[in-house]
């Protein structure tokens, strides 16, 4: 069988082959420390269960509106207004397979062979991958721990075609946990609005910012640039299993990208859209509750990272990873067996001390390991002392 080009020229999701990885080394009882995880590792509410128990009870579980029930859009709307101080239209609306989804139907919906679409690197695994499903070309500008993961404004400058026709902003960031700056974001809606670019914002981590309140990117647009806004229930509620994600922008777009969904996937599962209303409109104290667990499994990684000689890290407002910088470590070796990229020196680590990391090359960062704190604080001390151990074998 011949598999069409689009399929060859897909990389595999780095985050998920480690996550398998992590699954069958379980399931071989093998004593591993997964932190490779991408979600929280909380359950997901009761109340938000009996919402979706009761949509089954009540027979609601055939199709919906395509661009998702009205009761959660509006209950969107309501959580956007409350959240983020951002006032939408029902008709900007879009509720889709988690905020993957709706990435995926943006890009198909704006962008097509000649386009380009800037990324900042390190990078979440999925973008690259998704805009090149849509024939344009990701560019990709690096960012620097020191500069907070923003990007030089002036270098900025020489990148930049006339063939741009986005850019995606993931703040919070997986893999760096990093928060843009106010400045930063209104630098970019600055340039998005003299050069006519989409300002894709990618706020998917918006309720584990630990330090300062959280700021949308849209509420910030003075400048009137055209920004689409994707979330999700996933990371916020403790839902990721349940497929509910939403993106809210220009009216034609979403209509553009429901139509898509239309012929694509049709409705999110009708019982998680009820469920999804409850989580928003319902008792919010989860989220409360979830991100104190994770500011103190930040601290904690933090500290226990800050042991470890030759790696530096900083300290993220956001999300739940840490992104060491490894460098120091490549070009070394052990029992004749040289490191060359952050790939061999997380073989290494799960090898020598069955510890599950995700390198950087995939993030567009080699010389970073990504670190999830997603896991509980005893697997975080556990695992990083098994690093520790682990690089204790290696000279740099
Ligand atoms: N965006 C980022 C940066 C992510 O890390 C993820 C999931 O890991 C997603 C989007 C997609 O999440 P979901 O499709 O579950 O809403």
């Amino acid at each position: 069988m011949i598999l069409a080009s689009r399929i060859s020229k897909l990389n595999p999701s780095y985050t998920m082959q480690m996550a398998a990885i992590a699954s069958r080394m379980r399931e071989e009882g093998v004593d591993v420390i997964d932190f490779s995880v991408g979600e929280p590792d909380l359950p997901t509410s009761k109340h938000i269960c009996n919402a979706a128990i009761t949509a089954i009870d009540n027979g609601f579980t055939k199709y919906t509106t395509v661009s998702g029930i009205p009761e959660l859009k509006t209950a969107i709307k309501e959580k956007v207004k409350r959240d983020n101080n951002i006032d939408i239209e029902t008709d900007q609306i879009l509720v889709s397979n988690g905020g993957k989804q709706s990435l995926y139907l943006a890009c198909q919906s704006l962008f097509e062979k000649g386009d380009e679409v800037l990324l900042f690197s390190p990078f979440w695994v999925s973008y690259p991958e998704i805009v090149k499903l849509t024939d344009a070309n990701p560019i990709v500008i690096d960012t620097k721990p020191e500069n907070n993961f923003e990007p030089n404004f002036n270098k900025l400058s020489n990148k930049i075609s006339s063939n741009v026709k986005g850019v995606i902003i993931n703040s919070p960031s997986n893999p760096t946990g990093a928060v843009w700056s106010d400045s930063a974001v209104k630098n970019i809606l600055k340039l998005a609005k003299e050069k006519g670019w989409v300002v894709f914002s990618d706020e998917c981590y918006e309720q584990l910012v630990y330090e300062k309140p959280f700021t949308s990117i849209a509420s910030l647009n003075e400048y009137n640039a055209e920004v689409i806004t994707f979330m999700t229930l996933s990371k916020s509620y403790a839902m990721t299993g349940w497929r509910v994600g939403y993106a809210f922008g220009n009216s034609k777009l979403i209509k553009a990208m429901s139509k898509l969904q239309g012929q694509e996937t049709s409705c999110v599962n009708s019982i998680a859209q009820k469920a999804a209303v409850e989580a928003l409109t319902g008792d919010q104290s989860f989220r409360v509750e979830m991100k104190k667990t994770f500011k103190r499994r930040r601290d904690l990684m933090f500290s226990l990272l800050d042991d470890i000689p030759g790696i530096s890290c900083t300290i993220p407002d956001g999300a739940f990873y840490a992104f060491p910088d490894f460098s120091k470590y490549l070009g070394t070796h052990f029992n004749g067996k040289v490191f060359n990229s952050s790939t061999q020196l997380s073989q290494f680590i799960l090898e020598t001390s069955k510890v599950v990391t995700v390198p950087g090359e995939g993030f567009g960062a080699p010389g970073h390991i990504r670190f999830s704190y997603a896991i509980s604080s005893d697997f975080i001390k556990e695992g990083i002392k098994r690093v520790k151990q682990a690089l204790k074998k290696i000279k740099y």
